[in-house]
């Protein structure tokens, strides 16, 4: 079996991951705030750090890959904090572990929405590790509008796909056979989504943003299965790719651009 960490494992996207991966008997580490084997606050320099090293301990020093679904969509500082700096410094305290197997890979959780509007000051600021100026960002962003405090999840997608982009071809990535990716959701019915999706104007607005042509609101089970692909021994070669898992909202939107 192999060893594997799953963050946000207690709902959603990574409840079902995780799910999937104990049936067919791998080892699963779930990171969650609550109801998980390591409950930990991503959105915390310190529960990042507090995280790899409990994580690390009970997969006794070597994890086989990584699966980041942890995440939130609030228009607040803390989307910013979750969504990037919780994934890309909890893999930096991870990466000891990963090091150590046979075949390690890692898989992260982007969205649609990182193609949407966004701060691109956010998302600098994201990229060049500075966290506070990230919140602060957000924080005014926030203190104008709501409906703009909203950018912080795009800008956090957008950061964190670009993330994926440069990293998946470094010395810590590649240079250690690790191939790195995301998987970029459309609209998938998880309790993240529920409220939105439960009244029609909602979701009407939901879908004029991710229009989906092919089967429409997408199972947590059609993101799962792809990012137990992405971290399965079998990948040995696909790296450095945001993969619109999304009914076509991507091919809907860019068309052509690409
Ligand atoms: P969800 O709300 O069902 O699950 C998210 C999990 O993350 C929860 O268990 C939550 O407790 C955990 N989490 C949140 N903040 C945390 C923190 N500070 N520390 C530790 N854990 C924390 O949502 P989901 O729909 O399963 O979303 C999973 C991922 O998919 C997220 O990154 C989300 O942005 C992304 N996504 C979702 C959709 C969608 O339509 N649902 C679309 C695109 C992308």
């Amino acid at each position: 079996a192999r060893t594997y960490v799953v963050t946000g494992s207690a709902s959603g996207i990574g409840a079902t991951t995780a799910q999937i991966l104990r049936d067919r008997g791998e080892k699963v580490i779930g990171i969650d705030l609550r109801n998980a084997d390591v409950e930990a606050d991503l959105s915390t320099v310190q529960g990042r750090v507090d995280a790899a090293a409990r994580a690390t301990k009970l997969a006794n020093g070597t994890i086989d890959a990584v699966i980041a679904c942890a995440g939130i969509s609030a228009p607040v500082p803390a989307t910013i904090s979750v969504n990037y700096f919780g994934v890309v410094e909890l893999l930096d305290g991870l990466l000891p572990a990963l090091k150590t197997s046979d075949a390690p890979r890692v898989a992260v959780v982007s969205s649609m929405a990182s193609l949407q509007p966004n701060s691109p000051e956010m998302v600098e600021a994201a990229l060049a590790g500075d966290e506070s100026t990230a919140r602060e960002i957000a924080q005014n962003l926030a203190d104008q509008d709501p409906q703009i405090g909203y950018l912080a999840y795009p800008s956090s997608k957008r950061a964190l796909s670009r993330w994926v982009r440069r990293a998946s071809i470094s010395d810590d990535y590649a240079g250690n056979g690790i191939p790195l990716n995301a998987v970029a959701p459309g609209t998938v019915l998880t309790p993240m989504t529920a409220e939105l999706l439960s009244t029609p104007e909602g979701a009407k607005m939901v879908d004029a943003n991710v229009p989906m042509p092919l089967n429409y609101h997408q199972p947590p089970e059609s993101i799962a299965n792809l990012l137990i692909w992405l971290t399965s021994v079998e990948n040995t070669h696909l790296a450095g790719q945001v993969i619109y898992d999304d009914g076509g909202a991507d091919a809907t939107l860019r068309g052509d651009d690409i």
